[in-house]
């Protein structure tokens, strides 16, 4: 601005200065014509005086230098001329001024040389015997002037330019001075220009604008952060170009990065080729969702294209963690497999005898052993189908079962009873010691805890081994504890065997009629009544099992 100011000033004085030249030679070329032409005249009318008084001796020892006197005989025929020999000279009737002054009295005219640089004046008066004096004076043309005068006009010139330059220069500053002092965040108390009052006024007014308006966004950024910072899902909003705009602190855990990952591409925080697909599909304008494993979990991703006037600005990335699903999903489906396969073997058995049975291929005294296998697989199946949809049930969360106080030392009492003829059978001593102590649960649930944990400790024991049930009362807890001196679990297993259909050792528990799911049953039931399980076992010493319930 400063330069065009510059510029603009030099240009102003320069060209105010040339017209100012040009306009004040003409000024002054026209008076000094007008002058050397009254001077003229006025000579002309003495001369002519004295040609009348004289006559041609008038002219004798005039030596005049500046002027050059003509006298005219009424024929138009050069009598006399102060320069040329007259008689030489062509009839001057046909001059303009000699035409007039014969007719008016005085004539006057003006002639440029044939190099314009030279101009003569013609002044001529009639006699009183009809001639004509005619006076004539070379006058220097506007053109002489103007080069005659060059050198002072080229002085002055270079005089006025470099002034020109000196107050362009200290003038523009001057004038954009107030321009660079303007204080744009407080438009109103500025003392510049008036002129620019509007414009500092609209400024003013549209940065309130822009204030009201940074705070909305503001307001609702942190709006949009205070949601998605609670959120347990992640949540990534990228550009079109995928660069991270936001993410949430749970995508950050995800992805194992900080806020330092704003800026930059997703694909350079997780470079899986899944990712890249699903990002690609949503930078196509559609909706994609997949499943990814991240941070030891499995997540579910749906990425969703942001449109802007018809065309694609950004992509929304949610992520929702779908581990227990997915987990539930895998345990349903190796649930159904092992049902399926713990079901075929005692239906083989059965179908396979019975189709002997029936074909009467069995000896007759073969008969009962045939039958009691028939009967011993289909008890089997029956215990095996009634742990199912007693887990089934659990799983289910057991809602329609009735919560009451219970008396844990007598149902111990009463499960021991019921199993002594199995353990008598295994050769296993069991007992119980303890006290009364009460547990407010579901009766059947609790049955279950017990059976299935007396039941274990009977089975995986040694001839002559001993299990020992004891109920006692703690301040905060009644703690069940069954220990047993039979075969023990080893370490490595003790983790798995609550898992529906884990066995230590498959064929040994299938030979002892195991199902595989009372332990799981054990763990359920413990679960919806807040009790904690602990084992502690020792390969050949023998386990124990303590279900510690809250008071
Ligand atoms: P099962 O019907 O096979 O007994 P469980 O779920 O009750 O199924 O037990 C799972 C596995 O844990 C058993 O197969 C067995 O290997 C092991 N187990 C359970 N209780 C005991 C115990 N008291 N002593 C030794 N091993 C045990």
């Amino acid at each position: 601005m400063t330069k065009r100011i510059f510029n603009s000033i030099c240009i102003v004085a320069l060209s105010v200065f040339l017209s100012s030249i040009v306009l004040f030679m003409g000024v002054l070329y026209n008076y000094f014509s007008s002058v050397q032409r009254s001077q003229l005249g006025m000579q002309t009318d003495l001369a002519a005086q004295g040609v009348s008084n004289e006559g041609i001796g008038y002219f004798e020892g005039l030596g005049v230098t500046d002027y050059r006197i003509t006298w005219i005989s009424t024929d138009g025929a050069v009598l006399y001329d102060s320069k040329t020999d007259s008689s030489e000279m062509e009839n001057h009737l046909e001059r303009e001024e000699i035409q007039q002054a014969l007719s008016e009295g005085i004539g006057e005219s003006s002639r440029y040389s044939i190099t314009l640089l030279e101009r003569s004046i013609y002044c001529a008066r009639r006699l009183p015997d009809g001639t004509v004096l005619r006076l004539s004076i070379a006058q220097n043309t506007l053109l002489t002037l103007t080069l005659g005068m060059m050198q002072p006009i080229c002085i002055i010139f270079a005089v006025a330019v470099i002034l020109s330059l000196i107050l362009a220069f200290h003038l523009s500053k001057a004038i954009v001075k107030p321009l660079n002092e303007l204080n744009l965040s407080d438009p109103m108390h500025n003392n510049g220009y008036d002129e620019l009052t509007p414009l500092l006024k609209r400024i003013a007014a549209q940065q309130r604008q822009i204030r009201i308006q940074g705070e909305e966004l503001r307001k609702k950024q942190s709006e949009f952060e205070a949601v998605t910072t609670g959120m347990s899902e992640g949540i990534v909003l990228l550009n079109k170009k995928q660069i991270i705009l936001s993410i949430n602190p749970a995508a950050m855990r995800l992805f194992g990065v900080d806020y330092s990952c704003t800026g930059k591409y997703l694909l350079s925080v997780n470079r899986s080729l899944k990712l890249q697909e699903l990002l690609q599909k949503a930078g196509d304008g559609k909706h994609a969702e997949m499943l990814l494993e991240l941070a030891g979990g499995t997540y579910q991703l749906a990425a969703s294209p942001v449109f802007s006037d018809a065309l694609i600005s950004g992509i929304v990335l949610l992520m929702l963690d779908v581990t227990e699903k997915e987990k539930a999903e895998q345990m349903r489906r190796e649930f159904t497999a092992n049902v399926s396969h713990e079901l075929k073997t005692p239906m083989h058995t059965i179908s396979g005898s019975a189709e002997l049975l029936a074909n009467g291929m069995v000896e007759q005294e073969d008969i009962p052993k045939f039958s009691r296998q028939i009967y011993a697989e289909t008890q089997r199946m029956i215990r095996l189908v009634e742990d199912i949809i007693r887990l089934s049930h659990l799983d289910e969360g057991a809602d329609d079962m009735k919560w009451e106080e219970i008396d844990l030392y007598a149902l111990a009492g009463e499960t021991v009873q019921a199993l002594l003829p199995e353990a008598e059978a295994a050769g296993v001593q069991i007992d119980l010691c303890g006290g009364a102590a009460t547990v407010y649960g579901i009766r059947q649930l609790i049955h279950s805890i017990v059976f299935n944990l007396c039941d274990n400790a009977i089975k995986y024991n040694h001839r002559d081994g001993s299990v020992s049930v004891t109920v006692e009362s703690r301040e905060n807890s009644v703690i069940l504890s069954v220990a047993d001196t039979g075969i023990g679990i080893p370490t490595e297993h003790q983790e798995r065997i609550f898992e529906r259909f884990y066995r230590v050792d498959k064929s040994h528990s299938k030979e002892i009629g195991g199902t595989g799911l009372g332990l799981s049953i054990v763990k359920h039931a413990a679960k919806l009544h807040d009790a904690e399980i602990m084992v502690h076992s020792v390969v050949n010493g023998g386990t124990t099992m303590k279900v510690c319930f809250p008071d």
